[in-house]
């Protein structure tokens, strides 16, 4: 199956932010499960991911493959948390500025 066609099968959007142009959309994989995040998402959360500890042992051990799946998941939650905040805040802003200066149409 295609990248696109699994990125179809699988979600339709950046679980982060709603971007759903399919080429832009890449899998993240968490212990068996995958989210669909764009791009920039997947950059970010990689980025963060890249801070987890080093291997204790190769391959890595059971507890090594669990604790590795929860950083994982908690990367994607606080990336998910973090553009809910920033979308809640860009509208509290809108809501401010339309609150100084009212359009006549409301
Ligand atoms: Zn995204």
């Amino acid at each position: 199956m295609s990248k696109r066609r699994r990125m179809k099968a699988l979600h339709r959007a950046c679980v982060a932010y709603g971007e759903a142009n399919l080429r832009k959309l890449k899998g993240y994989h968490i212990g068996g499960v995958t989210a669909v995040l764009c791009r920039n998402c997947f950059r970010r959360l990689k980025r963060t991911h890249s801070t987890k500890p080093r291997p204790m042992s190769i391959p890595p051990d059971k507890l090594e493959v669990v604790t590795d799946a929860l950083l994982a998941e908690v990367d994607l939650l606080v990336t998910v948390a973090e553009s809910r905040m920033r979308f809640a805040q860009a509208l509290i802003n809108r809501m401010q500025r339309e609150a100084l200066d009212p359009s006549p149409d409301k």
